[in-house]
C-alpha cells in the first residue's frame, strides 16, 4: 500500500528497530513505548484492521499470536507476563491503518478499568 507507514517499515524505506521477521510477519519496537517492552507485530500483507480481514487473513492473525509468544520469550518476559492489544476503529484510538498487535510487557500493567 502506497501511503502506509507500516508497509514502508516492512520494505525498509522507513527505518525501525526490528525484533523479528519471517515470511508472514514483521515485528519492531514502538516509536513511543507505553511500557518497558512495547513491540508492534504486523502481517506483511496489508489490511487496515480486524474489520478488513478477509477469510484468508485469519490464519495470519492467529500466527501473529504465535510470533508474540516467541518474541515475549526472546525479550525475557514470557514468564513475568505480557499483554497483546489490538485497536480497531475510531473509538479504540487506532491511528495506523495497517493491522497490528501491540505486545506490552516489562512492568505490572494497569488494569482495564474494572
Ligand atoms: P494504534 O493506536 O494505531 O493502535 O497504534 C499505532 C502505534 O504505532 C502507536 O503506538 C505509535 O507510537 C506507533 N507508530 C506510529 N508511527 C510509527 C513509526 O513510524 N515507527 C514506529 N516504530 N512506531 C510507530
Ligand atoms: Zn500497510
Amino acid at each position: 500500500m502506497d501511503n502506509c507507514i507500516f508497509c514502508k517499515i516492512i520494505e525498509g524505506s522507513i527505518p525501525s528497530k526490528k525484533v523479528y521477521e519471517d515470511d508472514r510477519v514483521f515485528a519492531f519496537h514502538d516509536i513511543q513505548p507505553q511500557a518497558p517492552v512495547h513491540i508492534l507485530i504486523i502481517p506483511k500483507k496489508h489490511f487496515a484492521s480486524l474489520n478488513d480481514a478477509g477469510e484468508d487473513d485469519w490464519d495470519t492473525i492467529g500466527y501473529i499470536h504465535k510470533a508474540a509468544k516467541q518474541i515475549a520469550k526472546e525479550q525475557g518476559v514470557a514468564e513475568s507476563g505480557y499483554r497483546i492489544v489490538n485497536n480497531c476503529g475510531p473509538d479504540s484510538g487506532q491511528i495506523v491503518f495497517h493491522l497490528h498487535m501491540h505486545l506490552l510487557a516489562g512492568e505490572k500493567l494497569a488494569g482495564l478499568g474494572r
